[in-house]
């Protein structure tokens, strides 16, 4: 008797599992229900079986029994919670709770303005092109015509990596005109985004880093006129049809003449306001014809080709489109800021 019950109860077991495993909808699962589980079911049945036996047997084959019944139950129940998300189906899902708004990431406003500008100019047909970092005094002076004991080399302003070995961090940006040349005869169209470095103390207006677009064209018959037509077909297509631009002479080392261009006030439109100083201009940056003795250095001939360079600041044009007060503003990653943007 006591064998036998064990092996009714291992095929209860087996025959319970089938009949899920077959079960395709509720109704089915009902008849299940009570056909295994229900008050006069085939558990119940077995449950019976045990109220004949004594002793030790009775003990063992109830511990089976309870152990069996526990185990259907659950099955039973998760196989019931499937069937019933299956038969809701889409309609589960309730539409009406509130959803989980997570955080969206957004471009830096100066990754913004970099690529508006990078593709203003690639729409001329300029290519932009990459140089390092770090540099040798070389590079980000000599082959610049920035002469030994020329204020810009002081070290207050250039951060150095290496005194002696004459490696610093870039200044600016101009270094890759020097490279590229170094690199390929002419004609040249380039523009060169990046970081540079200076050791300025931090203020409203200075960082120690800071982001330069350095610009170069040289071919045959490169004339002024063609830097003021580039400067201001690049003016109007990043700020709109109604920019003005105007050069002020000026002086730089590697490029002769020299000057500095100024648009019409992107906040007034000319009209003058407080960023302007009433002036209706806002200085940009420096630009002019490649000084020949650059293109000495590169082994271009001077007699034949001419070209000119310009570079200009990322970070101050950024903030006087967004009106933004203060440069430290860009690198301390508020995202009460970023998330304007
Ligand atoms: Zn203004």
């Amino acid at each position: 008797m006591k064998s036998d019950l064990k092996t009714r109860i291992r095929l209860l077991e087996s025959d319970f599992d089938s009949a899920l495993a077959e079960a395709s909808d509720l109704q089915a699962l009902e008849q299940i229900r009570i056909r295994f589980l229900g008050r006069k079911g085939l558990l119940a049945g077995l449950f019976g079986i045990l109220g004949s036996l004594e002793g030790d047997e009775k003990r063992a084959s109830g511990h089976l029994l309870n152990t069996l019944k526990d185990k259907m139950n659950t099955v039973f129940s998760e196989k019931a919670r499937s069937l019933d998300m299956q038969s809701h189906g889409e309609s589960f899902f309730d539409h009406s709770l509130p959803g989980n708004i997570g955080y969206i990431g957004r471009l830096h406003p100066l990754t913004t303005l970099l690529r508006e500008i990078k593709s203003c100019f690639q729409s001329m047909g300029f290519i932009v092109a990459q140089g390092p970092e770090i540099e040798t005094e070389y590079y980000n002076f000599d082959a610049l015509n920035i002469a030994r004991g020329h204020p810009a080399r002081d070290m207050q302003d250039t951060l150095f990596i290496d005194e002696e070995q004459e490696i610093v961090l870039r200044t600016h940006t101009s270094p890759v005109q020097v490279h590229v040349m170094e690199n390929q005869p002419p004609p040249v169209r380039i523009i060169a985004p990046g970081r540079c470095y200076r050791r300025d103390t931090p203020d409203a207006t200075h960082s120690p880093v800071f982001h330069q677009i350095e610009g170069l064209y040289v071919d045959e018959g490169v004339s002024f006129a063609d830097l003021k037509g580039t400067i201001l077909t690049f003016a109007q297509r990043l700020l709109g049809s109604d920019i003005k631009i105007r050069f002020r002479p000026s002086f730089f080392p590697f490029t002769e003449p020299s000057a500095e261009y100024d648009f019409s006030c992107l906040i007034c439109r000319g009209r003058g306001c407080r960023v302007c100083k009433q002036s209706g201009w806002v200085e940009i940056s420096g630009a002019g014809m490649v000084n020949p003795a650059v293109f000495d250095y590169v082994g271009y001939d001077p007699e034949r080709y001419t070209g000119f360079a310009f570079g200009m600041g990322v970070e101050r044009i950024a903030m006087l489109i967004y009106g933004i007060p203060d440069i430290r503003m860009f690198y301390e990653n508020d995202v009460r800021l970023l998330k304007q943007f």
